[in-house]
């Protein structure tokens, strides 16, 4: 991660005080070149820079960091504001229903991120209704449809009308009666941007008149990306962006360049293909993924919504004290499995996404429901001391649990593994606890 080499290019730097113009540009040349790889507009890299410099030369070094934790940290705030510091929320309407109209280029996720947008507004209480005015790609009406479904939304369309426009204000009109508070209107796309698309979505806007209209861009494209963005704003006229594919080998060019080059914040992040995965665009945690110093407050959030804090409380003592046991194991992966996919969680626990290695692990969730079968085919004395687990207990707890003994045998080497991880992890927490995180 970036963080890391800054990190390097400034350990020399001894004692505290301020941070000199040679410290510094030190520093700028490994920002630049970063940021310039992860393909950031050259122009938001130049500013970028300048700003960091003005901040960093002169400024004092706190007394519980080093210059290269310092820099990092103005780093850290700067990237956040440039892509707009704080949160950037749905404009709801005072007088429902609230129209989102979702626009992009063909394969961008529109489609997809109705559906999460529409289950993430019903998690908060909403009644949304999906509008499927795509009429040009054949499978698309029937792709709204199957995610509306899955989102338990409503979804209305018009098979047959040749109209989007008109299919739109249909669909406004029966939201309207039957009393929906959020109208999501998903529309067709193309492979480049057209002067009919745009036509046609500005008739859209026209007779709906959106509250919010979103553009979808998948942040594989990277400068593309802002080329894009800039041109729907030009023509059509944007409110925000929802950046999708950031679970991808993405390297955070678009996140970055979108707000400065187009003024426009970026509300929401797509990061999987699953419905659930659709989360707000927090600007400051983003800014710590690319400097790569995990996630930590998305990683205390979720930790925070599933742990009841006694229990993990409980759960450190066990594991101080070695005597945690595959009962306690069993009880942590039903947590764990309440945060969410675990491959998502791990790459979040700081320094672990610039492990070697960890990229390439596919923490398979279905292998949770397997490990949880070989427990609970253990004895009740086999899950407190599992020393006692020789190879006829093996091969028993195998058969019982319609595993192979080299499953077994991996599990209670993975039990071990974890034992030792989860005292690492509670350090840790500790030191965060302590505000003495290192980057
Ligand atoms: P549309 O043409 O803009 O409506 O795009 P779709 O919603 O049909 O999505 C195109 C493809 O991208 C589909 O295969 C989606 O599953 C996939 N997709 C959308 N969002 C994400 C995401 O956040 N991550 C990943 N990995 N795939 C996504
Ligand atoms: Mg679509």
């Amino acid at each position: 991660g970036l963080a890391e080499k800054l990190q390097n290019t400034l350990k020399n730097l001894k004692g505290k005080g301020k941070l000199t113009e040679k410290d510094v540009e030190a520093a700028m040349r490994e920002v630049k070149l970063a940021l310039l790889e992860a393909d950031v507009h050259y122009k938001v890299v130049k500013d970028f820079v300048k700003k960091v410099k003005e901040r960093s030369i002169g400024a004092e070094v706190l007394e519980s960091l080093t210059p290269g934790q310092q820099v990092i940290k103005i780093v850290n705030e700067e990237l956040s504001e440039l892509m707009g510091g704080v949160q950037s929320k749905l404009n709801l309407s005072s007088k429902p229903p609230t129209v989102i109209m979702l626009v992009g280029l063909q394969g961008a996720g529109k489609t997809t991120t109705a559906g999460k947008l529409a289950l993430n507004l019903k998690k908060q209480g909403k009644q949304p209704m999906l509008i499927a005015c795509d009429i040009y790609r054949p499978a698309a009406i029937k792709q709204l449809e199957v995610v509306s479904e899955k989102a338990g939304a409503v979804f209305f369309s018009d098979e047959g009308n040749k109209d989007a426009v008109d299919i739109a204000k249909k669909g406004l009109e029966k939201a309207k009666t039957l009393g929906y508070d959020i109208v999501i209107v998903d529309t067709a796309g193309r492979l480049h941007i057209d002067e009919n698309l745009m036509e046609e979505l500005s008739s859209i806007k026209k007779n709906v008149k959106p509250h919010e209209i979103l553009l979808v861009v998948d942040s594989m494209t990277g400068q593309d990306a802002v080329n894009i963005a800039q041109s729907f704003d030009d023509t059509l006229g944007i409110d925000g962006v929802i950046l999708t594919k950031l679970d991808g080998d993405t390297r955070g060019g678009a996140a970055l360049s979108i707000k400065a080059v187009t003024q426009k914040p970026i509300k929401f992040a797509a990061i999987g293909e699953k419905l659930e995965d659709l989360e707000p665009f927090y600007p400051d945690r983003m800014a710590s993924r690319i400097l790569g110093m995990g996630d930590v407050l998305s990683l205390i959030e979720k930790a925070q919504g599933a742990f009841d804090e006694k229990s993990a409380k409980a759960m450190q003592d066990k594991i101080k004290s070695s005597d945690f046991t595959f009962d306690d194991f069993l009880e942590q992966m039903q947590q764990v499995k309440k945060m969410g996919p675990l491959k998502d969680l791990i790459q979040m626990i700081p320094g672990v996404s610039q492990m070697k290695g960890i990229k390439d692990i596919d923490i398979d969730d279905k292998e949770l429901v397997r490990v949880e079968a070989i427990i609970q085919s253990m004895t009740k004395q086999e899950r407190q001391n599992p020393s006692i687990i020789n190879a006829s207990r093996r091969k028993r707890i195998a058969k019982g649990s319609g595993n192979e003994v080299s499953q077994v045998n991996r599990l209670l080497k993975q039990f071990e593994e974890s034992k030792k991880m989860m005292k690492q992890f509670t350090q840790m927490n500790k030191s965060m606890k302590k505000g003495k995180m290192k980057f």
